[in-house]
């Protein structure tokens, strides 16, 4: 499966990866309309912390928490992918998705729908948050590609020392 990925050494905390996925999840797909008129919500949520700061979004966890916790099937994992969705008209409101998430990005927009990453299913260039990203900290991949870009990486800063 392929999943986001963060280098959080790399985040500045900037929030543009938020602004993107809420352009990507607008009807209109510009800057003018998302946040506020059309009340959409962004999937991926930078949290800071002093210095540091940290992008998060749906893990697409294996035998996932939400997944469990639905009890009407609205959410669900793709065989075939992994991915977790969503079914608006299958959902209760229930909010056990909600409190599930170990994570905490299982979330309700102001309409009462729940939104999970989709990781941008529709856009053929991969999730709108990784392409907005000015200082790549993220990236979208398998997790074998990332942990061999982590071991390049830590070669090359050990071989500078
Ligand atoms: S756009 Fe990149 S640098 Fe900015 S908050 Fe998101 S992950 Fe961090
Ligand atoms: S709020 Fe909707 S998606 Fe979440 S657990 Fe309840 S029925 Fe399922």
């Amino acid at each position: 499966m392929q999943s986001i990925f963060v280098d959080d050494a790399k985040c500045l905390g900037c929030k543009t990866c938020e602004l993107a996925c809420c352009v990507a999840h607008s009807s209109s797909k510009t800057l003018f309309s998302p946040c506020a008129a059309e009340a959409v919500q962004t999937r991926i949520y930078v949290e800071s912390a002093g210095a540091g700061a940290f992008p998060l979004q749906c893990r697409h966890c294996a035998e996932a928490q939400c997944v469990r916790a639905c009890v009407t099937g609205a959410l669900s994992e793709n065989p075939e992918t992994g991915a977790v969705s969503y079914a608006k008209e299958k959902c209760l409101g229930c909010l056990m998705c909600v409190i599930a998430c170990p994570f905490g990005v299982c979330a309700e927009t102001r309409n009462k729908e729940i939104v999970t990453c989709d990781l941008c299913a529709g856009l053929a260039e991969g999730p709108a948050c990784v392409g907005s990203c000015p200082t790549g900290a993220l990236s979208f991949g398998s997790a074998e590609s990332f942990a061999k870009e982590r071991r390049r990486n830590y070669l090359e800063k050990s071989v500078q020392l």
